[in-house]
């Protein structure tokens, strides 16, 4: 913003004159009209910059949300690999089974066959039902070698949520601890303007909030090398000398602006623009 680096000037004013000799002179010769209307301003623009970052709260609330449902997400998707995996291994054990039954009646009624054919047509289903069990088994221990991956990633899942849990709770502190303090800021830049406000007249305060009002909150302006540093507009010669007195309020003819000055400082004085 364009009138950040005066109104930090201003704060420099403002301090006790033993610390500045500089500022003490401005500061005595700025009409107070002038100085409160400067207060006002900076004050007006903390409870802005305040309002905006508690307007934007929300969204990092939202924001610290979405990680942990993501994970969550995660989690449960690992889960629902998990139950499938186990439902199609209790498939291939319950065929095992049904294989091994076939296997077992084909080994009782062997010792039954008549035919020498007989015997051979019962080893072939035998050697099938054998390839069978075998081809089970194999696919049974592809389901546990499965098993053990999907139990590591669901570890992994479950480590990662509680890790982003954590990490979100400790956002959430500082956000919600961020949200307190910004409140209280705002409550104390409120109490400080109603402080401002009364050492105005009705006058001075409608004209500053007219202005603000038309010029995006910046009612105040500083005047620097015979401009306006706000709307950059070089003033008259008579006006920019005016405005130098501090002695009044004079407004921008181009923005409408209430001008000040700073009193360019000696070299080496804390309160030279730098
Ligand atoms: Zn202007």
């Amino acid at each position: 913003m364009a009138s950040q680096p005066s109104l930090t000037r201003q704060r420099r004013r403002e301090e006790p004159a033993i610390d500045n000799q500089h500022s003490a002179i401005s500061n005595a010769l700025m009409h107070p009209d002038l100085q409160h209307l400067i207060q006002l301003q900076d004050l007006d623009l903390a409870a802005d910059r305040a309002r905006r970052r508690i307007a934007e709260l929300p969204a990092a609330q939202q924001a610290l949300d979405a990680r942990v449902a993501g994970k969550t997400a995660h989690l449960a998707i690992v889960k629902e690999r998990i139950a499938a995996d186990q439902a199609a291994r209790r498939e291939v054990e319950k065929e095992l089974a049904a294989v091994q039954g076939r296997l077992s009646r084909y080994k009782g009624q062997l010792m039954e066959v008549k035919t020498n054919k007989e015997y051979q047509a019962m080893q072939k289903e035998m050697a099938a039902a054998e390839h069978d069990v075998r081809a089970h088994e194999d696919r049974l221990l592809e389901h546990m070698e499965q098993a053990e991956t999907l139990a590591a990633e669901l570890k992994a899942a479950e480590s990662a949520l509680k890790a982003e849990q954590t990490v979100t709770a400790r956002d959430q502190k500082t956000l919600g601890a961020e949200h307190a303090e910004i409140e209280q800021e705002l409550a104390r830049l409120t109490a400080a303007r109603s402080e401002v406000v009364a050492m105005l007249s009705r006058e001075v305060l409608a004209l500053f909030e007219r202005v603000a009002h038309g010029r995006k909150g910046i009612a105040v302006a500083e005047a620097r090398d015979g401009l306006c540093t706000v709307c950059h507009v070089r003033l008259r010669p008579q006006a920019f000398n005016e405005v130098k007195r501090n002695d009044g309020l004079h407004q921008c003819d181009s923005c409408t602006r209430i001008l000040y000055y700073i009193p360019v400082a000696a070299p080496g004085s804390a309160a030279q623009p730098s």
